[in-house]
């Protein structure tokens, strides 16, 4: 755990609008909430707003409209003691020339904590980042990834009730990427402070965040638990965004022991989860997780597995995988198979197959 004493709390913006003196971009939130203790991730694309948003929310700039709440309290850039509650780590880690412990100390002076107790607070951060015993190391000659852990290490130094984040890993190569989003996802589950993480990417932030908000040309367009974000799109931009197909809408026909069926036009989905017949519900399942077998394959029926007939609408090379887009009654499902099985099974656009996948593969959420 962290050695934070003060509570964390959560950051709410209402009614917020902020449009730049050049160019058309307009940012427009009616709400958005990262809750106390908890990572809010803002995904969305390059220039969809997200680091305006951070900013808003961080008090690092001010709305042309609407407010900021810091644990229910309205704050603004003004508020000094608001303002030092937060600290941010960037994409570049801007360190200075000098040792890993002067550039994180730097937080500790300006906050004026006395010079007897600093030491303790550096070693303490540094440890939690995984860089016990850095301090002497020249900040400079450090590797990409260390030099963002010392970026963190100096944010957490000042045991921030906020913490933002903007694009850390964004620009480290893809192995390490991974390596540290998950370092860093446990470092901040850790250390319980409220965090707005913001990326592009996806998979990051699933990996980091408790929730997330999907923007787009200044909006938000989904905000909600990531459990129930990742991998279920109701409409079609955000779909693409996520890379799946748009989810399906069907009602709950039998639900017992932990399984239930859902009546999606012709076909009965089988999907692990509790929900009461009648309750409306959106269904969606990643690429990944779909089979494809030869039409009228002789598999046995079992209840916790699906098997649709289906129609392919195209077909795309993505790299060793190949995507294939499905009709399924009036709805679109997506399978990724290796380009050897697309070979053996001979897949070709109009061809019938059946896509075969769990129950408890299927990703749902009330409508
Ligand atoms: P993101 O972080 O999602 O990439 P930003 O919030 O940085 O997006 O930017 C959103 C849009 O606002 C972009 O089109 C960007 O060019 C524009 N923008 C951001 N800051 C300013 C500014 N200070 N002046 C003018 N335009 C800006
Ligand atoms: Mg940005």
């Amino acid at each position: 755990m962290g050695t934070s004493v003060s509570e964390p709390l959560s950051v709410s913006g209402t009614n917020l609008t902020r449009r730049f003196k050049k160019g058309d971009f307009a940012l427009d939130v009616p709400f958005i909430e990262a809750p106390a203790g908890r990572t809010l991730a803002l995904l969305g694309p390059s220039g969809s707003g997200k680091t305006t948003l951070l900013q808003l929310l961080g008090l690092l700039d001010r709305p042309d409209a609407g407010e900021v709440r810091l644990g229910g309290e309205r704050v603004t850039p003004a508020d000094r003691a608001a303002v030092l509650s937060m600290a941010a780590v960037f994409q570049r880690p801007y360190l200075f020339k000098g040792s890993v412990r002067a550039n994180v100390e730097y937080g500790l002076s300006i906050r004026g904590v006395p010079r007897a107790r600093r030491g303790a607070a550096i070693s303490s951060a540094l440890a939690r980042v995984g860089l016990a015993g850095y301090e002497d190391r020249s900040a400079l000659q450090l590797s990409g990834g260390e030099a963002q852990r010392v970026s963190l290490a100096r944010a957490l130094v000042v045991e921030p009730q906020v913490l933002l984040v903007d694009e850390p890993l964004a620009s480290l190569d893809p192995l390490l990427k991974r390596k540290l989003t998950h370092d860093f996802a446990t470092i901040l589950r850790a250390e319980g402070v409220t965090v707005i993480y913001v990326t592009h990417d996806q998979d990051e932030a699933l990996v980091v965040a408790d929730s997330v908000a999907i923007m787009n040309r200044g909006r938000i367009v989904v905000h909600g638990p990531t459990e129930e974000i990742a991998g279920l799109a109701e409409d079609e931009w955000t779909a693409s965004f996520l890379g799946v197909e748009p989810a399906a809408k069907g009602i709950v026909t039998a639900s017992s022991g932990g399984l239930f069926q859902v009546s999606i036009g012709d076909a009965s989905i089988a999907v692990v989860g509790e929900a009461p017949v009648d309750t409306a519900v959106l269904i969606s399942v990643r690429p990944e997780d779909v089979i494809l077998v030869e039409s009228g394959a002789g598999l046995p029926p079992l209840s916790a597995r699906n098997l649709l007939e289906a129609t392919i609408l195209e077909l795309e090379l993505y790299g060793a995988t190949v995507r294939v887009t499905l009709q399924v009654g009036h709805e679109r499902l997506a399978a990724s198979v290796s380009r050897a099985a697309s070979a053996d099974l001979g897949l070709q656009t109009g061809m019938q197959v059946r896509a075969m996948f769990k129950a408890s593969a299927v990703r749902w959420r009330r409508a």
